[in-house]
């Protein structure tokens, strides 16, 4: 049984409001219209604290896509483990736990009013091409004029009460000390128990975290990835050849490793635009046993902390 979201709010302060190193904020709220009535749910940010001018922040979100369950059970039982790890080792944490609670509840991709926005829920960036025209999605082509988020006003875009509110409380953080993104998701498309990532930059960094997934689920390897991640399983852009699917961006396939680098706009691709060194999405299908999906979820966490700890000892030297 899946947890409400005021048990999943109770589990975390449980775990965490007796300690004086990490404080949890009732941010805002969100309000939803449904038919009979009018939900409210708090929204809550993890921090560290204090968070100094200086300090290493590791960003941390789950649950934009409400079917996507693992990130925020994983979160809920390891917050305070997570804590630990990072503190010990001199990393901040700013931590969105449950992106999109009316979705958690419900089980669905989208919020209870059903607003997937204009570009789905987990839209973060525009790019302008140099024809002038505007996208979400370079898909692996890493080539625009200029980017904005997707919350600016000269685009008038609509986005979901959720991703509106992400967008407000992400203006508000030390952006520039924010070295590392993870945004855990879950795959509700592929039948099999695998894992993958979208990545950017020089993915062999995360070799070793890729090695320690495989030696828990099987990791999806040279495959073409089209799972409806940003625009939802109504958004196909992809043919069928003999029987296999294939994405019209031949480079849309993951490597050895599980890695697929593509633009999408989405909140990683956000925070490696405004300099974050590490922007990570990390996907385990639905079938993968919870406790699996907790492993590759800590996996992920625990091996960028430790790639953030590293920039701090070698910023230390210099
Ligand atoms: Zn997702």
């Amino acid at each position: 049984m899946l947890p409400t979201y005021q048990e999943f709010l109770t589990r975390i302060h449980t775990a965490l409001d007796a300690r004086n190193d990490v404080i949890i904020e009732n941010v805002g709220e969100l309000h939803y219209q449904t038919e009979s009535e009018e939900k409210i749910y708090d929204y809550i940010k993890i921090s560290s604290t204090p968070i100094l001018p200086t300090d290493n922040i590791l960003l941390i979100r789950a649950g934009i896509h409400g079917d996507e369950v693992a990130g925020v059970l994983t979160l809920m039982k390891h917050i305070g483990e997570i804590v630990n790890y990072a503190h010990t080792r001199g990393v901040k944490l700013i931590v969105f736990p449950l992106d999109n609670p009316s979705g958690f509840e419900g089980r669905t991709r989208y919020n209870i009013e059903g607003d997937r926005g204009d570009a789905g829920n987990n839209d973060f960036v525009r790019y302008i091409l140099s024809d002038g025209s505007i996208t979400d999605d370079l898909g692996s082509q890493n080539e625009f004029k200029a980017w904005k988020w997707s919350s600016d006003p000269m685009f008038a875009i609509h986005l979901p009460k959720e991703t509106a509110m992400i967008h407000a409380q992400l203006k508000k953080l030390p952006l520039s000390r924010i070295i590392g993104v993870i945004d855990l998701h879950g795959d509700n498309f592929i039948n099999q128990p695998y894992a993958y990532h979208y990545a950017y930059g020089d993915v062999r960094r995360y070799h070793e975290i890729a090695e320690n997934i495989r030696a828990v689920v099987p990791i999806l390897a040279n495959e073409y990835v089209n799972s409806g991640y940003l625009n939802g399983p109504d958004f196909v852009p992809e043919i069928v050849r003999d029987g296999k699917i294939v994405l019209d961006d031949p480079d849309l396939k993951s490597d050895a490793d599980g890695f697929i680098v593509r633009y999408e706009g989405s909140l990683p691709d956000l925070m490696q635009r405004l300099g974050a060194e590490h922007a990570i999405t990390v996907e385990t299908t639905g079938v993968v046993p919870e406790a699996i999906g907790d492993k590759v979820n800590m996996i992920w966490i625990k091996g960028l902390i430790d790639q953030i700890a590293k920039n701090n000892r070698n910023s230390d030297r210099e």
